[in-house]
């Protein structure tokens, strides 16, 4: 199990990495979208998170670009993690090619329910403990 987190904001990596180290969930970092599709494309993942709002390339363009590519990677399971309480911020997500969302500031509860959902597509966290 291997986690990125995309979140130009070097905090609400550090308070979702805790969380994550806390299960033993390594997560690898990237402070914006470039550099995150960079990781996906040289490194592999079970999950990214993502943040909508960042500088350069913003969340839900990034969430297309993976969901673009032409290979396997194309289908990892992709939460949004964001401050933006719009009303149609979450179905503007799930039609970019996001799986979930979730609101910051980050629940420890709410976060692992959505990588486990994330994770099996099915409402079940048992992949978690794979
Ligand atoms: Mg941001």
């Amino acid at each position: 199990m291997r986690v990125l987190f995309v979140d130009d904001n070097a905090m609400n990596r550090e308070v979702v990495k805790g969380m994550l180290l806390a299960a033993e969930v390594p997560m690898v970092e990237a402070e914006n979208a470039l550099m995150g599709l960079d990781l996906i494309e040289t490194d592999q993942f079970d999950l990214v998170l993502m943040d909508l709002r960042m500088p350069g390339m913003d969340g839900l363009a990034a969430i297309r670009a993976i969901r673009a590519r032409g290979d396997e990677k194309a289908d990892v399971p992709i939460v949004v993690v964001t401050a933006d309480n719009g009303h149609d911020i979450r179905a503007q997500a799930l039609a970019a090619g996001a799986d979930d969302l979730l609101h910051k500031p980050v629940q420890m509860q709410a976060l692992f329910d959505a990588i486990g959902r994330a994770l099996t597509r099915d409402g079940s966290a048992s992949a978690m403990l794979a």
